[in-house]
C-alpha cells in the first residue's frame, strides 16, 4: 500500500502519464485492503495535514494508521477506510508530527516514581513522543525505555547519553570524573560498551581529556554532544566535531573580539572575602563585556565554522528564560503548571529559585535581560546563516516543565526569529535528521511511526497553538482529549502526596 501511495507522491510530486495507471492500481490494491477488517487500523478524516516537511498545508486531508505506522496519507476523497477502523472526524483541525525534545534528564526529579508518575505522562499529554536524554545512569534509561518500547508504559521513544563526562569536581551527577586523556578514552570505550547513543561532555572538562574525547568517540563511531568546556574555545568544538552544543554554551564568547581575555578572566579566582553583592557585581562587568565586545564579523565566521562542521545547536530557551537568567518577570513559581510538579521536587525548585535571585539587583536583571535578547538575536542569526536548530527544554530543572515547556521553546524559537514551521521543523524533521531516523520518524508520510499530535488551531498563523492538543497518536495508539486529561490529573494527584 505504501508503495503505491509513495509513487504518487503526495508531497513530492509525480507528474507523469503514469500516475494515472498508478492511481487505479492503488485504489485496486487499497480496495483489497479494505475488504479484510483491520481492527487497530486509525483513520483521521477532513483534517488540514502540516507534515513539517516545509510543504503547504493540505486541507481536507484523510490519515490511515495501521500497526502503529501511518499506512496513506492522501485527499479526503482518495482513500477509503478500511472496515472496522475507528475513524475520527478531524474537520476544522490540524496534524503534526509528534514532538521531540532533545535535551532532557527523564530520571532527573526522583527514581522510580519521578520519571514514570511525572515526567513521562507530562510528555505525551504534551505531544512529546520522542526525548533525547542528556544525563542520567544509563541502567534506569535502559528499564525505562525497555518498560515504554514492550508496550508496559506509555512515554515518548528514548535515546541517551548515560553519564556526563566532567572534570574534576564534577558540575552535576551522575558522572565520571576524568583527568588525562586515558581516563577520557577508558570513559569512552567503557559508555559505548553500554550502547549509549551519544556521549556528554561537560562544563569542567579540562582541555586534554575533552579533545581526547572526541578522538576516542570518533574511533568508536558514537557522537559526543554537550556542553563546550568552560576552557575550550566554540570554535575548537565545533571542529573537533562535537555533535551538538546546548544552552548555546560558549557561543556568545566565541562571537566578542574579547574572547580570549575573557575566557582567562573567568579563571581568575575573586577576593577571599568578597560579599555575594560584590561577587554580583564582578560578573556584571563581566557580562556587561561580553555583551559589549560583540563582533558581527566574527559571529558570521563562527556561524560558518557551525554550517561546514556540521554542528547543531540546541539553545534550550526554557531553562535560559526561566531559571538560568530569570528575573521576577520570567519566574514560573507561581505558573498554575505547578499543581503537577511533585511536592519534594516542588521544594527544589523553590530553593533553586531563591539562589538564583537572591542578593540581585535590578541591575542584574536588566543585564539578564539583555544576555537573553541577544541568546535569541544569535539563534535567529543562526538559523539565517544555515545553522541546524533543534527545540529542547532541560527539565526538569526549576521552572522547566516536562511536555509543556517545549511549547515554550518553540514560541522562543519564533521570537528569534524562525518561521512557524522552521520551529516546528526543529522539533519533528531536524531531530529526526540529527537520529539518523529521517525514513522512520519526523514528518507525516506513509511508512513513518504513527506518532502523531493533532490540533484545535493552526501552528502556522501562532506557534503557540501547538498546545490547543485535541489527541496525541502514540506509535499508532489514540489518545483523545479525555484520555490525555485524565492523564494530567493523575500526575497532578500524584504531585499532591
Ligand atoms: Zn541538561
Amino acid at each position: 500500500m505504501r508503495f503505491f501511495w509513495a509513487l504518487l507522491g503526495y508531497t513530492t510530486s509525480v507528474r507523469s502519464p503514469l500516475r494515472g495507471l498508478v492511481l487505479s492500481l492503488f485504489v485496486f490494491f487499497f480496495c483489497l485492503s479494505c475488504s479484510k477488517p483491520h481492527p487497530t487500523a486509525i483513520a483521521i478524516i477532513h483534517v488540514t495535514v502540516i507534515d513539517a516537511t516545509g510543504a503547504p498545508p493540505q486541507p481536507h486531508s484523510i490519515v490511515l494508521i495501521e500497526d502503529s505506522k501511518i499506512a496513506a496519507v492522501g485527499p479526503d476523497s482518495s482513500l477509503r477506510t478500511p472496515n472496522g477502523a475507528q475513524v475520527i472526524d478531524a474537520t476544522g483541525k490540524f496534524l503534526i508530527p509528534g514532538l521531540a525534545d532533545m535535551h532532557v534528564h527523564l530520571t532527573g526529579a526522583g527514581e522510580p516514581s519521578g520519571s514514570r508518575e511525572f515526567i513521562l505522562p507530562l510528555l505525551v499529554a504534551n505531544g512529546v513522543t520522542t526525548v533525547r536524554d542528556m544525563g542520567g545512569k544509563s541502567e534506569l534509561l535502559k528499564q525505562l525505555r525497555d518498560e515504554i518500547d514492550s508496550g508496559k508504559r506509555l512515554g515518548p521513544q528514548i535515546f541517551f547519553t548515560g553519564p556526563y563526562l566532567d572534570g574534576d569536581p564534577p558540575g552535576y551527577q551522575p558522572a565520571i570524573v576524568v583527568k588525562t586523556p586515558a581516563e577520557a578514552r577508558s570513559a569512552v570505550d567503557q559508555l559505548a560498551g553500554e550502547h549509549v547513543d551519544f556521549i556528554k561532555t561537560q562544563s569542567r572538562l579540562e582541555r586534554d581529556p575533552y579533545f581526547a574525547i572526541a578522538e576516542e568517540s570518533q574511533k568508536k563511531g558514537i557522537r559526543f554532544v554537550g556542553h563546550v568546556p568552560d576552557r575550550v574555545a566554540v570554535l575548537e568544538a565545533s571542529q573537533a566535531g562535537q555533535a551538538s552544543i546546548e544552552h548555546l554554551t560558549g557561543v556568545l564568547l566565541g562571537c566578542s573580539r574579547k574572547e580570549d581575555e575573557l575566557r582567562s578572566e573567568q579563571f581568575v579566582p575573586g577576593p577571599p572575602n568578597a560579599t555575594p553583592q560584590q561577587s554580583l557585581a564582578r560578573s556584571r562587568t563581566w557580562q556587561r563585556e561580553l555583551l559589549n565586545s560583540y563582533s558581527p564579523d566574527k559571529a558570521n565566521a563562527l556561524f560558518r565554522a557551525f554550517v561546514a562542521n556540521g554542528t547543531w545547536q540546541v539553545p534550550t530557551f526554557p531553562i535560559i528564560v526561566h531559571f538560568g537568567f530569570m528575573t521576577p518577570r520570567t519566574d514560573l513559581s507561581s505558573d498554575p503548571r505547578m499543581v503537577y510538579v511533585p511536592q519534594n521536587e516542588r521544594a527544589l525548585w523553590r530553593q533553586g529559585v531563591k539562589d538564583r535571585m537572591e542578593f540581585c539587583t535590578e541591575a542584574d536583571f536588566v543585564l539578564r535581560e539583555k544576555v537573553v535578547k541577544r541568546y535569541l538575536d544569535l539563534v535567529g542569526k543562526m538559523q539565517t546563516a544555515g545553522v541546524r536548530i533543534m527545540a529542547g527544554t532541560d527539565f526538569a530543572a526549576a521552572n522547566v516543565f516536562p511536555g509543556s515547556s517545549l511549547h515554550e521553546d518553540l514560541a522562543f524559537l519564533v521570537q528569534a526569529g524562525l518561521t512557524p514551521m522552521q520551529a516546528l521543523q526543529a522539533a519533528t524533521t531536524n531531530p529526526a535528521e540529527f537520529l539518523g531516523r529521517q525514513l522512520i520518524q519526523g514528518t507525516i508520510e506513509p511508512g513513518q511511526r504513527a506518532d502523531l499530535v493533532l490540533l484545535d488551531a493552526n501552528p502556522l498563523e501562532d506557534i503557540r497553538n501547538t498546545e490547543k492538543i485535541r489527541a496525541v497518536v502514540l506509535q499508532g495508539k489514540l489518545l483523545d482529549r479525555n484520555a490525555l486529561d485524565a492523564m494530567l490529573n493523575r500526575v497532578a494527584q500524584f504531585a499532591a502526596k
